[in-house]
């Protein structure tokens, strides 16, 4: 069933800014609990970032299971937002990432100061490209096996969405102690103003979990080859370097549901938000596998 069809221009815009617009809500409610937890300490009655990430409840989540405890530094916020995130991968895949994730926003914000200042992006080649996505799953193991193996949230020490919106370095900034978050933060800053969502693709342990449910989402977008005229214009606008106008007609589940692509592509219903998740199309396929012919019948 399509969901959405092909926009207008005039719509383009609108939705281009409506997701801004939720993008810099976001941004400014997470900077405004980091800013009153960093100057007045729990005491200002706003919980810090580490309970506001979603990935928290996921590290925390097998501690739940096997003892009924919370990894330190986690709280029930982080498992109901962590669910939720869950809850909102099988629903629409990695759109977290397009819409909500400050570091996502971060990174957007990036590239177009780089657009603003005529600085060309690093095009990094394919094979690379697809070599380096990977890191994601490196990094989500890595984190995985320290938070386990040592029960404390490890991944703190390095986070560059905590060093970066926890304001730190804002209140109080410590080389000596801090400086591997904060070289962190610096390589996530200056790779992704060069490479566009140079974090998301190849690092985020976040997006690697939602790359890996995104297979189960209901909503996905479809290209339709009957309509397609393999223009390619629908690749351009992509954040993350999905190749919309081949491969595959279910588009990656790397795809971050921004709509740019939707939103670009000048035919009627060449690209499609539809409401069908994979596991349908492998069932579809099975049952035209074992569902004898007319003539075998
Ligand atoms: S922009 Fe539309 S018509 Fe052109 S390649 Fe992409 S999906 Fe096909
Ligand atoms: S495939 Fe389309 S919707 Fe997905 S991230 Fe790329 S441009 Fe955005």
């Amino acid at each position: 069933m399509a969901v959405m069809a092909r926009n207008p221009r005039s719509r383009r815009k609108t939705s281009q800014i409506l997701r801004r617009v939720i993008q810099g809500a976001f941004v400014v409610l997470i900077l405004f609990a980091a800013w009153r937890h960093a100057a007045g300490g729990e005491s200002a009655g706003l919980a810090s970032l580490d309970a506001l990430c979603p990935f928290g409840g996921l590290e925390t989540l097998w501690r739940m299971l096997v003892d009924g405890n919370y990894v330190p530094k986690t709280h029930p916020s982080n498992l109901v937002l962590g669910v939720g995130l869950l809850a909102g991968v099988l629903l629409a895949g990695s759109a977290f990432c397009g819409w909500i994730c400050p570091m996502g926003s971060l990174t957007d914000a990036l590239t177009w100061v780089r657009g603003k200042l005529r600085i060309k992006e690093v095009r990094v080649p394919p094979a690379l490209d697809r070599g380096l996505r990977f890191g994601r799953f490196a990094v989500l193991g890595l984190i995985l096996y320290q938070t386990i193996s040592t029960v404390k949230l490890w991944f703190a020490g390095y986070d560059p969405y905590r060093t970066i919106f926890g304001l730190g370095w804002l209140f109080e900034f410590n080389w000596a102690e801090q400086w591997p978050a904060y070289t962190v933060a610096a390589v996530v800053v200056v790779g992704s103003f060069l490479v566009p969502r140079a974090w998301c693709k190849y690092a985020c342990p976040l997006g690697g979990v939602q790359s890996l449910l995104g297979n189960l989402s209901l909503l996905r977008i479809r290209r339709n080859d009957a309509s397609c005229k393999a223009c390619a214009l629908c690749e351009t606008p992509c954040p993350v370097g999905i190749a919309v106008a081949r491969g595959s007609a279910r588009i990656s589940s790397d795809c971050i549901g921004c709509l740019a692509c939707v939103e670009t592509c000048p035919r009627h219903g060449a690209l499609e938000v539809q409401l069908r998740p994979a596991w349908v199309d492998a069932i579809v396929r099975l049952a035209r596998r074992v569902r004898p012919t007319a003539q075998e019948a």
